[in-house]
């Protein structure tokens, strides 16, 4: 019989991440195509009451938490402290978690003390012949794998954006605290504060409703001869701060600043898409300047709404890669955009 354990940290307000009702909605599909299992959530952060009602109604059987101001903020030692309580005393067989940051630091550390195989990047986790398996990506080779271990305790840690948030009534279930000394040596490390990005630029932002996707066309030649980097970054910028959008980028694009010819000076690998690049889950997207071509184009697969503007009518997108195809120039439909939604705002 399996034991489901699912790990849960709380944000320094109380709350919990999105990934972490989206982790609620996979434990509770999994405990459902057990019968015979049983599941139970574990809770870890300052103070974990809220976050216990926002998912009291989720079906867990039982909710154990370890609290304190010791387990506030992201610390490996304190994490795994935590984490590790949590599994012995829920004597878990299955351990899911969220794949935060938070976790695939803390959990894979976990996984040795328990003597456990622990798996990352998991899209989906179904139960097939009796067996639990796990669909995972290899991006490189393009392949959708279905895993399984019969080896216990197993700790899976799910990818964000594969499954829906779990929502219900909340309420207040009985909390099982479980108090642990910390010794000293494992408050060596001070959590000072988080980083975040400036308004999605940096890097690709997975929460972003939109992905805007900018493609080599924008520093090259246009119908005047000539070449408009600088209005292109203008008019980039403006757009992913105005809407808020996550920047991605093609690899011709990125790759022209190594080679030392006019480039948008914010775009990096970082932003990469495609078959050498990320492969992002927003629910929509839309490609400017960008061909889209087939080892770009393979990066969308989990995008659902495509949408793409390019001079050419033969391009990529035009081959069934897109739902609309704008043939336009880029720059004036952005232009044009961008004067609507500075309009939309004020
Ligand atoms: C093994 C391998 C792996 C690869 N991995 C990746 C990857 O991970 N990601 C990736 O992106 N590529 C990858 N590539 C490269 C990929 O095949 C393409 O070369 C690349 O995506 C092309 O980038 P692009 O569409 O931005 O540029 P281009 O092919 O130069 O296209 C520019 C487009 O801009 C349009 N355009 C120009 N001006 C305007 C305007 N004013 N308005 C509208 N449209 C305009 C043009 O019509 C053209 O379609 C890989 C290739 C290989 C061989």
């Amino acid at each position: 019989m399996e034991k489901i354990l699912l790990l849960l940290h709380v944000n320094s307000d109380g709350s919990l991440p999105k990934a972490a009702l989206e982790a609620v909605t996979a434990a509770r599909d999994l405990a459902c195509a057990l019968p015979a299992s049983t599941w139970t959530l574990g809770l870890v952060g300052a103070a974990v009451e809220r976050a216990a009602a926002r998912i009291g109604s989720c079906g867990a059987g039982r909710f154990l938490a370890v609290a304190g101001d010791d387990f506030a903020f992201p610390r490996y030692a304190t994490d795994a402290l935590a984490a590790e309580t949590l599994c012995r005393a829920a004597e878990a067989t299955l351990v899911v978690a969220p794949a935060t940051s938070r976790w695939m630091r803390a959990l894979p550390g976990v996984a040795h003390r328990l003597n456990a195989p622990v798996d990352s990047h998991a899209v989906g986790v179904e139960v097939n012949d009796g067996a639990v398996t796990l669909r995972r990506w290899y991006y490189r080779q393009r392949i959708e794998a279905v895993q399984t271990r019969s080896v216990r305790p197993w700790i899976i840690l799910l990818d964000a954006g594969s499954f829906k948030p779990w929502s219900g009534e909340p309420s207040a279930p009985a909390l099982e605290m479980f108090s642990v000394g910390v010794p000293d040596a494992l408050r060596r490390t001070t959590f000072l504060g988080l980083q975040a990005t400036e308004a999605g630029e940096q890097t690709i932002r997975p929460d972003a409703p939109l992905l805007f996707v900018a493609g080599a066309g924008w520093t090259k030649k246009q119908k005047d001869g000539q070449v408009h980097a600088e209005e292109a970054s203008a008019l980039i910028l403006d757009f992913v701060r105005r809407s808020q959008c996550s920047l991605g980028s093609s690899k011709s694009l990125v790759d022209l600043s190594s080679e030392g010819q006019a480039v948008l000076p914010f775009l990096t690998h970082l932003h990469q898409v495609g078959q050498t690049g990320s492969t992002p889950r927003h629910p929509k997207g839309l490609a400017t300047c960008c061909h889209g071509e087939e080892p770009h184009v393979v990066g969308w697969r989990f995008i659902n709404e495509r949408r793409a503007v390019n001079l050419d009518p033969n391009c990529g997108w035009a081959r069934g890669k897109a739902d609309v195809l704008y043939v336009a120039d880029a720059f004036e439909v952005i232009r044009k955009v961008n004067e609507l939604l500075r309009d939309y705002r004020t």
